[in-house]
């Protein structure tokens, strides 16, 4: 009996995982240094240099990288989390936290008519079924689902505003208003981290800056963030950047600037605009950015037409495409774009449909991975009648890629000080519905990749226009994916290597480290991540999913500081 029990207490340790001989960087942007991690329940319990600490799990990260978890601070998994709480595309990257809800889009709530037969429309394509109005009842359904990796979200500016007043191109009422205020205080109430807003995007292009300024004092009030793609990332990108900063000064909102690098029309604008942030950082405006490695973009397909013709919402949308004189009228439109919308739009301008990709759509996969020009030939007819055409096919849904970044102005961003990682991705999973043939691979690659192409400076040349470049240190990489961003969400127990931390951690490998996925590939996980952690608990482990679902949905605690 006594020898059994002795045998229990020298196979059992006091804690549930030691991570030992790693190379840990902390996140704080510290150089590394060698130590031993001991976890339990959840929490990294203790670090020391010569401790050898006994686990009912060892890790011997001998020659391995200990970092924090990454946090995707941009990121659109609102609906794909529910599908499938494995969080694949994610997780297999190292992410144990993502913000979901950017860009002005959340699940939740869903009020009223207009944005209840949106949101169904939306969650049909996965067979799911609206069972939420609310965003204490959207948590809640993926709390109860259980999810692989933590969850915080933002509330949609534009989801909100379509409860209200549908998709109508005007300014609210003051009832309306105050209608809006009193839902976007019941979500941040429900424990959202702040609100997004989406600027070139039907419904918020429709709000002026006052509506914003209305909103952001709320949001404030909460010490909310607001994360917002601002009015134009191309030639108006100054203007633009301008109002986020001046409903900064009004408001008092902390301001992230979603996917910063400018977009075609606006290249080699990122000196100034940095120089911009950094002089309202110097008056005290609490202003940040974020960036992805990528100098392709994507966005929904029917984000490209104009201001005027997405007004109403889908119906409206369709009778004006199946009218062959307003058709004429769009496509003028688009070519004068008297005010400038997303990224490809800048493509279309300047009659470069053939960096337009058809990334994602129902009824005509066989087109998936062309481009528009490709499409155009195909079917005899000029890019903008195939454009159309795919549209009304397709009831408004699906999805484009294109290539509109500049790499200069990625790395002026992603060395900038008060910039972080945001892959603007998916959680998606090579398998089931979430298998999307020809995603944007910043799904599956963003982290990774900054690793590969700015710390190593390792290009892919199977990776279009990739250019690596050894541009930061390893600590600096890591500090942009952890404590910036934990601190930019004013959550201090996680994003760092720190005892009393949450356990979310990842191991990799740094001679292997890399995206694998391509533009025309993207469905295919990093190489060199060898384990994740997240709450204490295994979900990767020697580079496989282990199924396991320990994350966590954060609900934001309004007062400052009181984490
Ligand atoms: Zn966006």
């Amino acid at each position: 009996m006594l020898i059994f029990i002795i045998f229990i207490m020298h196979s059992h340790g006091l804690y549930d995982i030691a991570i030992l001989n790693g190379i840990v960087i902390d996140g704080c942007g510290n150089p590394w240094f060698k130590a031993n991690i001991a976890i339990k329940d959840g929490i990294i319990s203790a670090i020391s240099k010569h401790e050898v600490f006994k686990a009912d799990r060892i890790i011997d990260a001998n020659g391995l990288i200990v970092s924090p978890g990454f946090i995707d601070i941009h990121s659109h998994s609102d609906v794909t989390l529910l599908v499938d709480p494995l969080a694949e595309s994610k997780v297999m990257q190292g992410v144990t936290l993502e913000v979901v809800g950017n860009c002005g889009s959340s699940a939740a709530p869903v009020m009223g008519d207009f944005a209840i037969n949106r949101m169904l429309r939306r969650l049909s394509e996965y067979n799911l079924n609206l069972t939420w109005s609310s965003v204490d009842e959207y948590l809640s359904i993926m709390e109860g689902n259980g999810v692989s990796i933590n969850v915080a979200m933002l509330v949609g500016h534009g989801q909100i505003r379509s409860c209200v007043m549908d998709f109508e191109a005007r300014s609210p009422s003051l009832s309306e208003l105050e209608e809006m205020k009193a839902i976007l205080k019941e979500s941040l109430e429900d424990g959202a981290f702040g609100m997004s807003s989406g600027l070139v995007y039907a419904p918020g292009r429709f709000a002026k800056t006052e509506e914003l300024v209305e909103l952001c004092k709320v949001v404030s009030e909460y010490n909310g963030l607001y994360a917002t793609h601002i009015r134009g990332e191309r030639e108006t990108i100054i203007d633009a950047l301008n109002e986020a900063i001046y409903i900064a000064e009004k408001s008092g909102v902390r301001v992230q600037i979603s996917h910063h690098p400018p977009k075609i029309g606006a290249f080699g604008k990122s000196i100034e605009t940095l120089r911009i942030i950094e002089e309202a950082r110097k008056r005290g405006l609490d202003v940040a950015c974020d960036f992805h490695p990528y100098i392709a973009g994507s966005t929904s397909l029917s984000a490209l037409l104009p201001a005027w013709a997405q007004e109403g919402g889908l119906n409206k949308i369709i009778s004006r495409l199946r009218d062959p004189d307003l058709r004429t009228k769009i496509k003028e439109d688009m070519i004068l774009e008297p005010i400038p919308g997303p990224g490809p739009c800048g493509l279309i301008k300047r009659g470069l449909w053939n960096m337009i990709y058809l990334s994602e759509c129902n009824r005509n996969r066989d087109l998936i991975g062309m481009n528009f020009e490709e499409i155009a030939k195909l079917r005899g007819v000029d890019p903008f009648e195939a454009y159309f055409d795919i549209l009304l096919e397709e009831n408004l849904s699906g999805s484009i890629m294109g290539f509109y970044y500049d790499e200069n102005d990625i790395r002026n961003v992603a060395l900038s000080p008060f910039s972080m990682v945001g892959s603007d991705g998916y959680a998606l999973s090579p398998r089931g519905v979430l298998f999307k043939e020809a995603a944007h691979p910043r799904s599956y690659g963003t982290f990774p990749m900054v690793i590969r192409k700015y710390v190593k400076g390792e290009s892919r040349s199977e990776l279009n226009y990739d250019c690596g470049s050894k541009i930061m240190s390893l600590e600096t990489a890591i500090m942009k994916m952890t404590s910036i961003p934990a601190s930019r969400l004013s959550i201090f127990d996680r994003g760092l290597i720190r005892e009393g931390f949450w356990a979310d951690i990842v191991i990799f490998n740094y001679d292997l480290i890399s995206d694998t996925a391509t533009y025309f590939n993207p469905q295919s996980f990093p190489k060199g991540i060898e384990y994740v952690i997240v709450n204490g608990v295994i979900v990767v482990d020697k580079g496989v999913h282990t199924g396991l679902k320990p994350g966590k949905v954060l609900r934001h605690k309004p007062l400052f500081m009181k984490y």
